[in-house]
């Protein structure tokens, strides 16, 4: 199918301006910041900028892999410069920040793919900037976990992990990474409490349908092999439990109240971290998909029978906040835009994640991990 090289009307944005923008453009070169605002060549950097919020890129602006929409440049990085974190923290205090995002390119050639850096980021702008809500939006690091724990112990505000795709486009568009390599590293992020973030474009191939798959994928996460996949008929001590009272629902159930705050001691919350792919499984209501989701009441029963003395991350186990936007082909070497996503499609993704669980969807054609990342977090509330 032909897609028209002309945007659609709904995908003009507004071009850069104004006092903000420029204040935010001297801090940027006095800093010597790279910005995924720039290097992305983002549709959204007239309007952020004049707020004063801009995507911070760190550990350089040369990136080890070679992801099929991404303009950033793919190679060897060069060494990296260590007074990074310093100035990253100057500059958001001087910025006056209320909410930053941080992410990176991939390094993968180092031992811990950068991510004692990124945790010494997270430490120097609590220091210089405590107000700041941080938003990281990190990479894999190859799946090595004890490198995530790094940026975890640090305790972000929002943990950001982007799936970009849907599985069966992952070769062409993150052919070094895998789906449940990063479902997983949601999945880790969420059991540990944290408010957790993903991010997809659509128009890069993908259906309608497979969109919805992933919407599961994120409110289930135990579907994919080899995460989660302890015996669901054991409780977060590994004490032999009756089985999962979650299935067969009864019908007309409400999605409305998630089984959280249900108050436990503190030791139980390591149990729970430390087990949490298996609380994922007896914690999630939408366990078994094909059912109906359970009435409110039955949910704290099941809860209160399966778990009298644990807290619940709640019912939302892999994910808080979903963004979707359309692609737009950085250059004519990047992969091809397959469809202009319409705007009431979007609507449709958004109001399907929110039903399935998502607690907040952002969708739209414009729409950016970072696009008024702020308020995506108000929206928590
Ligand atoms: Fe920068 Fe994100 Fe705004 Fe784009 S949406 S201009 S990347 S802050
Ligand atoms: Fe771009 Fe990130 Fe892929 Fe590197 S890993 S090519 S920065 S999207």
């Amino acid at each position: 199918e032909f897609i028209k090289r002309k945007k659609p009307d709904w995908l003009r944005a507004k071009l850069p301006g104004g006092k903000g923008y420029a204040d935010t453009r001297t801090l940027v070169d006095k800093y010597k910041l790279n910005t995924v605002c720039e290097s992305a060549m983002c549709p959204n950097m007239g309007e952020c900028w004049a707020r004063r919020t801009a995507t911070m890129m760190i550990l350089g602006d040369v990136c080890t892999r070679s992801c099929g929409f991404c303009h950033i440049k793919t190679g060897r990085p060069p060494v990296y410069d260590l007074d990074e974190p310093r100035r990253v923290g100057e500059a958001a205090a001087l910025m006056n920040l209320k909410h930053i995002v941080i992410t990176s390119v991939n390094r993968d050639e180092l031992p811990d793919g950068g991510a004692e850096i990124w945790a010494e980021m997270i430490r120097e702008i609590r220091r210089y900037s405590p107000e700041t809500q941080i938003e990281v939006l990190i990479p894999d690091f190859c799946g090595d976990w004890d490198a995530l724990q790094l940026v975890l112990d640090e305790r972000p505000e929002i943990l950001n992990h982007n799936l970009e795709t849907v599985p069966r486009l992952y070769s062409v568009v993150r052919p070094q990474a895998t789906y449940e390599r990063s479902i997983e590293l949601l999945k880790r992020a969420k059991v540990q409490g944290l408010t957790v973030k993903t991010g997809i474009m659509v128009g890069i191939g993908e259906e309608d349908h497979e969109v919805e798959t992933l919407i599961n994928d994120l409110v289930e996460g135990v579907r994919i092999k080899g995460i989660g996949t302890s015996n669901p008929q054991t409780d977060i001590a590994g004490h032999a439990q009756p089985p999962n009272p979650n299935r067969n629902f009864p019908e007309g159930a409400s999605l409305e109240r998630s089984i959280s705050g249900i108050g436990a001691p503190e030791d139980h919350r390591d149990n729970i971290t430390k087990r949490g792919a298996s609380l994922i499984e007896h914690t999630n209501p939408y366990w078994n998909h094909s059912g109906p989701a359970p009435a409110p009441d039955m949910t704290q029963h099941i809860a209160d029978i399966s778990y009298p003395n644990a807290t619940y991350p709640g019912v939302h186990e892999t994910c808080d906040i979903l963004t979707i936007g359309q692609y737009l082909q950085p250059t004519r070497n990047h992969l091809p835009i397959s469809r202009w996503v319409k705007p009431e499609q979007f609507a449709a993704f958004k109001a399907y994640g929110e039903m399935q669980g998502v607690r907040h969807v952002e969708s739209g054609p414009l729409v950016r991990s970072s696009y008024h990342a702020d308020d995506q977090v108000l929206q928590l509330s």
